[in-house]
């Protein structure tokens, strides 16, 4: 078996490796030999790159290197000295080394890095003789036995600055450039004795130990906490590296003198993205003194001043390796008595701004395509560019009170209030407010709307608050179980006590609560911003894809969740209509809100109507605006969906049903009772959506009266409408086409009495399993599928909504689920039953139009499902269209890579692509997560292979069977609600009496 190759040179000119093994020699390794070979032939001191290869060994064997490496590396160390003209420890002129860390993506700072290394106390010697340079020498000695014991030994730094400090104020001095040679031997005496203190041996004097200390102490690194921290929140998941690579490179040295320096540079500006050349350098330095902060770097353009020559140099390196990366670098170097040495280079980390404008600016360079463009940019990095944020300055040096779930990004700051009435009255007085809840409801529209932003101790991504706040684009962190409640005006956020009235600071992009009020940034949308989602909408719009189902779809549009007063936001983020108006949201509008209670709270049928009449004209105006507001983009808006328990006081909120009966004109006692028949255990799974309409028609009757209305006044004006009407909670045809008939009655008396004839698609929510199931069936009654995929990962994982934040980490963290399923659609799961609701819709109604409205709506990798699902498009909050527009984008543009790359598997895919939608999904991914094990893979499989609508139909006259045992099994649970009814009996006692 030929034996793994694990060590690459590079130097002299050359190097074994280049910028496409990133995964084996890390970016730094990569990117390092690219420079030093043709065509860039860039001045890169000669080294060589151990490959991650050997880090995952490392940990495999329990910290230890594979057999071979030892000698690979000794053959390579031999390389190295022979390009350098120098050897490792030699006493007369040594090679000194610096040892790198270096992960396939890049991760600033978190791993260790040791410079100087085989110094020892002969070879100080001979390199101060040999430079002559004595005061250099004993620096870069103290310097190597401070990282060496700091780093690879965990001797603890701040007693390494203890001593220095000690020898700088006994002499006066504030710079350790002011040391002198005899003081820099002092210190390096006191360094030795600290060491030999603190690790019971004295300071390794033989090179060899020292590098394969510096060596382990590098691999180590990849597991230290920060490391860790980092990838967890950069969504880096365990196993999709190998590890770090170690390069281990020959020393350049920047503190030689007045003549050396070293900094580090950005080929554009990473916070704005201008095309500017930036950074900072210190002269007589070596690369830590620039990031410790102890002497202040000098910009970049002072060295145009001071040292033309250097300048010029660094000013062709950039934009070679601009015109080679197609991207901007942010560079290391390193100045050794006025020659250049590039250290590093790597794509430069930038702000959303800046990855926008340099996205097309570089196209107007003909750096790169459109396309190319679209995918530099993260659609969660246009989230910076639409809210306010926190001053990244500040964020830097700010500690967090707590941390909550990052529900609604931007940041806000005002004075806590505990309630929504609270949150209006003070926003009226001109204070800024953040409202604090434990959750919030309906009701609290208004105090929302009057905050600067949401924080609440219970609820996931999905829950009111986030829901609503996400709506408004209002900073929203939900969830944070730090927040605990004392009493009516206090409460406790990590380890302090706030009351009403004391200013906090949210950051919903992050989740942290802070104290106090930190400065904001304020939203900018450029130019540039139109023209590079522009460019996202004519890639969206041009893309065809053939879907399991065999139907050929063309374009992938990006609609928005929105009602009336959002809906100016939602046209002005470029939604391509509304794909889902939650009419609930409107009932709470001060206006309607008593005449919506009295319609719950009815007696008898004709109060109810009364009540729904008041409604009406106000909902009309609603829809009307919408309509006008949208210039004939389709609105979809839908019918009420909420359990009717949400819109009444709590049961025993005594002092708010005494003011309600008092406002109703009814006696308060029996109104308890009614509100108290409206509770139930599981409200989501209740009397909600279509099924309060097969109770009370009326209701729905009343909302599509005020669609048609208004609609017949957009007509009647001249104004363009495409206005749909949506039934939430459909979990059979037979519901379906009850409600249809009903709605289509009131549409045909609107007609008849305003003269029109008015056409309205009416379709179906697919929320629930047995609407994906029985799909078929469903299509060939409703003109359009909008996947609820809120309630459709609920019900399909069981899971509640607004529960499962207290358990959700133990699963993503454990290893039991890969993602927060509300956040980013689990194709195993809904998005399994959305593809067979694909494949069943589409072969009963070939051109069935299918769209998604959950909040996995606005989630980039969910974008990419839905697409390779085969939706026409995604709706979500106004503030996720422009990042929905660009994910919808890059799914296009990445589907059309892979049928372009050579097939892996071409047999396997033809099969996939027209029988097995859910294995599609599966595979897909497969491909993204290395770690996914086969066994989960296997209900997929399972799902797709039943996929076949005949099939399914079989399952589904089985499940009827089962249903109905079910169904005989429970039927006491039926008596117990007969005998739980004192309620409705009650009402119809009343109404017997009037
Ligand atoms: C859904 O369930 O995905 C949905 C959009 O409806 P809601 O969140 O209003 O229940
Ligand atoms: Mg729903």
């Amino acid at each position: 078996m030929a034996k793994t190759k694990y060590v690459y040179f590079f130097g002299d000119g050359d190097a074994e490796g280049d910028e496409s093994m990133r995964a084996e020699l890390g970016g730094k390794g990569a990117n390092l030999a690219q420079m030093a070979k043709a065509p860039l032939s860039l001045p890169v001191p000669s080294g060589f790159t151990i490959s991650t290869d050997v880090c995952q060994e490392f940990y495999k064997l329990g910290r230890k290197y594979p057999a071979s490496l030892n000698a690979e590396v000794e053959k390579y160390l031999a390389k190295l000295e022979k390009s350098m003209g120098k050897k490792l420890g030699d006493e007369k002129d040594p090679l000194l080394v610096s040892v790198r860390s270096g992960a396939a993506i890049s991760m600033p700072g978190m791993m260790d890095t040791i410079l100087n290394l085989g110094l020892n106390d002969k070879s100080v010697i001979g390199l101060a003789t040999k430079t002559n340079n004595e005061r250099f020498a004993w620096d870069a000695y103290r310097r190597f036995i401070q990282m060496f014991g700091d780093v690879a030994m965990g001797v603890e730094h701040a007693k390494f600055e203890a001593i220095i400090d000690e020898v700088k104020s006994h002499r006066g001095i504030k710079q350790d450039t002011e040391l002198n040679v005899e003081e820099l031997k002092e210190i390096v005496t006191k360094y030795k004795a600290l060491y030999k203190k603190e690790k019971g041996e004295d300071f390794p004097q033989d090179p060899k130990v020292q590098m394969w200390g510096a060596i382990g102490a590098v691999f180590g690194s990849w597991m230290n906490p920060r490391a860790i921290k980092y990838r967890e929140l950069n969504n880096i998941k365990e196993g999709a590296l190998k590890g770090t690579a170690v390069t281990v490179m020959a020393m350049v040295f920047g503190n030689k003198g007045d003549t050396s320096g070293t900094g580090v540079c950005f080929s554009r500006d990473p916070s704005n993205g201008e095309n500017i050349f930036m950074g900072e350098y210190l002269m007589n330095a070596q690369g830590e003194d620039v990031v410790a902060g102890i002497r202040t770097p000098q910009k970049l353009a002072q060295l145009e001043e001071t040292n033309p020559k250097i300048y010029k140099e660094l000013c062709t390196i950039r934009s070679r390796l601009e015109k080679h990366y197609h991207d901007m670098q942010d560079m290391e170097f390193t100045v050794e008595e006025g020659k250049l040495f590039m250290l590093q280079c790597r794509n430069g980390k930038r702000t959303g701004a800046a990855a926008v404008k340099m996205a097309v600016d570089m196209v107007g360079e003909k750096l790169i395509t459109k396309e190319q463009a679209l995918l530099r940019v993260e659609p969660e990095q246009l989230d910076q560019l639409l809210h306010p944020a926190l001053d990244p300055k500040v964020v830097k040096t700010e500690k967090e009170l707590a941390k909550g779930l990052n529900a609604s990004p931007g940041a806000g700051s005002g004075q806590i209030v505990f309630t929504a009435d609270e949150a209006e009255a003070w926003a009226n007085e001109g204070k800024k407010v953040i409202l604090v809840r434990k959750e919030t409801s309906p009701e609290d529209i208004a105090g929302m709307v009057a905050a600067q932003g949401i924080l609440t101790s219970t609820g996931g991504r999905t829950s009111h608050a986030a829901v609503v706040a996400r709506g408004m684009g209002k900073p929203c962190v939900s969830g944070c179980e730090a927040v605990k409640f004392h009493n009516a005006n206090e409460v406790v956020i990590g380890e302090k006590t706030f009351k009403k009235g004391d200013n906090i600071t949210i950051d919903g992009t992050s989740g942290k609560v802070y104290a106090g009020v930190l400065p904001v940034v304020p939203a900018t949308i450029s130019g540039e911003l139109e023209t590079f989602l522009g460019w996202a909408d004519e890639v969206r719009a041009k893309s065809v894809r053939t879907t399991a189902s065999g139907a050929k779809v063309k374009g992938f549009d990006v609609l928005a969740n929105a009602e009336q007063n959002e809906a100016p936001q939602a046209f002005k983020f470029g939604a391509a209509g509304i794909g889902l108006c939650r009419t609930e949201h409107m009932f709470f509008d001060p206006a309607k809100l008593p005449s919506f209670r009295r319609m719950i709270l009815a007696d008898s049928t004709e109060e109810r109507k009364e009540a729904l009449k008041e409604i009406l004209p106000l909902q009309q105006k609603d829809f009307f605006e919408i309509v006008k507001t949208m210039e004939g983009r389709p609105v979809t808006i839908r019918l009420l969906d909420p359990p009717l328990n949400e819109f009444v006081p709590k049961p025993n909120a005594d002092a708010e049903i005494s003011q309600l009966a008092k406002d109703l004109g009814k006696d308060e006692k029996s109104l308890k009772v009614k509100i108290q028949a409206l509770q139930e255990a599981n409200p989501m799974l209740g009397h909600r959506g279509v099924r309060v309409a097969i109770t009370y028609p009326e209701v729905y009757e009343m909302q599509v009266e005020a669609i048609a209305l208004a609609t017949a006044d957009a007509e009647k004006k001249g104004i363009k409408h495409d206005v749909r009407i949506m039934i939430p909670n459909v979990i059979s045809v037979n519901e379906f086409n009850r409600v249809r008939a009903q709605a289509e009655a009131v549409i045909a008396k609107v007609n008849a009495e305003k003269k029109l004839n008015l056409n309205f698609q009416i379709g179906t929510m697919i929320e629930f399993p047995r609407a994906a199931l029985t799909a078929d069936k469903i299509a060939e009654a409703a003109d359009f599928f909008s996947f609820g995929t809120n309630d459709l990962t609920q019900t399909t994982f069981g899971f509640s909504r607004d529960d499962y934040g207290k358990f959700i980490d133990c699963y993503t963290k454990g290893n039991l689920l890969e993602e927060d399923p509300f956040k980013q659609l689990d194709p195993e799961g809904p998005g399994a039953l959305m593809a067979i609701a694909e494949e069943k819709g589409r072969s009963a109604k070939k051109d069935l139009h299918l769209g998604i409205c959950g909040e996995h709506g606005g989630d980039p990798a969910s974008i990419a499902l839905c697409y390779s699902i085969g939706l026409n498009y995604v709706s979500c909050s106004p503030f996720r269209v422009p990042g929905a527009r660009l994910a919808g984008a890059q799914a296009v543009i990445k589907a059309a890579a892979a049928t372009k790359a050579p097939a892996k598997k071409p047999a396997a895919k033809k099969a996939t692509a027209k029988k097995a939608p859910a294995k599609k999904v599966a595979e897909k991914k497969v491909a993204t997560s290395k770690k996914a094990p086969a066994a989960k893979k296997a209900p997929a499989k399972a799902a797709a292979k039943k996929a076949p609508a005949k099939k399914a139909e079989k399952k589904t006259t089985a499940q009827k069977a089962t249903a109905k045992k079910t169904a005989a099994k429970k039927a006491p649970a039926k008596k117990a609600v007969a005998k739980k009814a004192p309620a409705k009996k009650a009402t119809a006692k009343k109404t017997g009496k009037k």
